[in-house]
């Protein structure tokens, strides 16, 4: 049984973590110019590397922000389009 406030501590380290990762894009955004967060996603360079989680799971699970910059480490900030042509280009 969890207490009210270890749940507003979650909650509040989410939102860190969620701001911590737009914040990160908007420092980083797609080459193409696209700097809307919304649409920015995170492609996994190495693709030999299947990655199943995802950085909501990774929020959602209440990682630290060292080991989210690790795996953001590994990515390059596309948004949905050059992500797309990038895949469809495979
Ligand atoms: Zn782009």
């Amino acid at each position: 049984m969890r207490s009210n406030k270890l749940k507003q501590r979650d909650s509040r380290r989410r939102k860190r973590a969620r701001d911590f990762i737009s914040d990160y894009k908007k420092c980083n955004p797609c080459p193409c110019g696209n700097n809307n967060v919304e649409v920015l996603q995170f492609h996994h360079v190495d693709a030999g590397q299947k990655k199943i989680i995802r950085f909501s799971r990774m929020v959602a699970n209440n990682w630290g922000k060292a080991a989210i910059m690790k795996e953001i480490e590994k990515c390059q900030v596309l948004c949905d389009e050059c992500h797309k042509v990038l895949h469809n280009g495979k």
